[in-house]
């Protein structure tokens, strides 16, 4: 789940980051008297889950309350490449001499935590990677011991920090670190982490992505994420503990297990046909599961056919079966389905279908079939 600056920023400062105090707003006149309370200079900011909100406009300097009223209601609504801003966080103005950054990440190859610093902040991190390397700082922590600040001061000094500040840096690497290790990010990201004039570092940005398979952990970050921007589809979906991801194409993919649902969008793309969406109803999937699953991908009007691809292990075929035989009779669906069944109790499951005959239903043996007779199914459909 990726965080919203204003978010990110909290949880910087319950792990000891210096970051300016501000409000989250969504009107023009709360952002007008967020402004007046926090006092002049302040800078009006989107709250998007977008990177470059600065150069699309969505980041401003007011120095007085017209100023103040005129940002919020050019960004207010702002379309960030496709994010829609509806929330603002108005915070302090701070003072910039230098613009560094910071983050943690794992990294996968070297199953280690890895920290990056560069003093080359404010711009893109791709672009430093791709144009000067040599400037960004990389090294992997030992998550048995964690990034010590020996560890910290050194990164900050292989990257070639300003020498009066190598300590205040070395100081927010290491509350970055405490910060992905304790609040279960993925990415924890600071940029820019600036230096004031008066030599103090902090934080004037915040791109945290929390590990959503350690929610439990967390009951506090429930409130947390774009709310505003959620899509509808996507909120149902995990409220019945349904992995739903929605995407471009027009065959909706259902199966059991993240692996086969992976295998069935790669053999739908071979087959020529553009998926829908990911969705996996798990394992131990029974029939309630199965029609719940069924009406999630209906309700995305751009599905014109629908595969079903169940290999049946814990989950028995003949259950998926009379979940399919409930959905139809409930929800009634005109767009083809394309069903494989395989595995524990197929040959009742095909049985079932096969009595019920269910409209605009055809039965594949193997994935490959099934898959062209889904491509089919969706280009007579649309
Ligand atoms: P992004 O464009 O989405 O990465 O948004 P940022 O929060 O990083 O802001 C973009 C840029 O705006 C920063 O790199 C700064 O140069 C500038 N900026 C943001 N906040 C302030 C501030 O408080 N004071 C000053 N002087 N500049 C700011
Ligand atoms: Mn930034």
């Amino acid at each position: 789940m990726d965080l919203l600056e204003y978010q990110g920023k909290q949880l910087f400062a319950k792990h000891g980051l210096d970051v300016s105090d501000g409000s989250a707003v969504t009107t023009v006149d709360d952002a007008v008297a967020a402004a007046n309370k926090i006092g002049y200079p302040v800078v009006v900011k989107a709250q998007v889950l977008m990177g470059g909100r600065g150069k699309a406009g969505g980041v401003k300097l007011a120095s007085d309350e017209d100023e103040a009223r005129e940002h919020a209601t050019n960004i207010l609504g702002l379309d960030i490449k496709g994010h829609i801003t509806r929330t603002l966080w108005i915070e302090h103005a701070s003072d910039i001499a230098t613009e560094y950054y910071a983050s943690v990440l794992l990294d996968r190859s070297a199953k280690k935590p890895l920290v990056m610093f560069s003093t080359e902040g404010g711009v893109e991190i791709e672009t430093v990677a791709e144009e000067t390397p040599e400037k960004l700082i990389k090294q992997n922590v030992d998550p048995l011991v964690g990034l010590t600040k020996e560890q910290a001061l050194d990164i900050a000094t292989q990257g070639k920090a300003d020498e009066d500040v190598i300590e205040g840096v070395a100081d927010a690497l290491v509350a970055l670190y405490e910060v992905w290790i304790e609040e279960d990010a993925s990415l924890a990201e600071i940029n820019p982490l600036i230096v004031t004039p008066d030599r103090k570092v902090k934080a004037l940005d915040a791109k945290v992505s929390l590990d959503g398979n350690a929610a439990f952990r967390h009951p506090d970050h429930a409130e947390l994420g774009d709310k505003a921007n959620l899509d509808p589809i996507e909120v149902k979906a995990a409220e019945q503990d349904v992995v739903y991801v929605k995407l471009d194409g027009n065959i909706g993919i259902l199966g059991n297990g993240a692996g086969l649902v992976m295998s069935t969008l790669d053999v739908v793309a071979q087959a020529g046909g553009e998926p829908a969406n990911f969705l996996d109803a798990g394992g131990g999937s029974d029939a309630a599961k199965v029609k719940q699953a069924v009406e999630i991908i209906l309700s995305n009007d751009n599905v014109k056919a629908v595969l079903f691809n169940i290999f049946g292990g814990i989950t028995r075929c003949d259950e998926v079966a009379n979940g399919l035989v409930a959905a139809f009779a409930d929800l009634k669906p005109t767009v083809p389905f394309v069903v494989r069944l395989d595995g524990t109790n197929d040959v009742a499951g095909r049985e079932i279908l096969e009595k019920a005959a269910l409209p605009n239903v055809q039965t594949a043996k193997t994935m490959n079939e099934a898959a062209e007779k889904v491509v089919a199914a969706a280009k007579g459909n649309s």
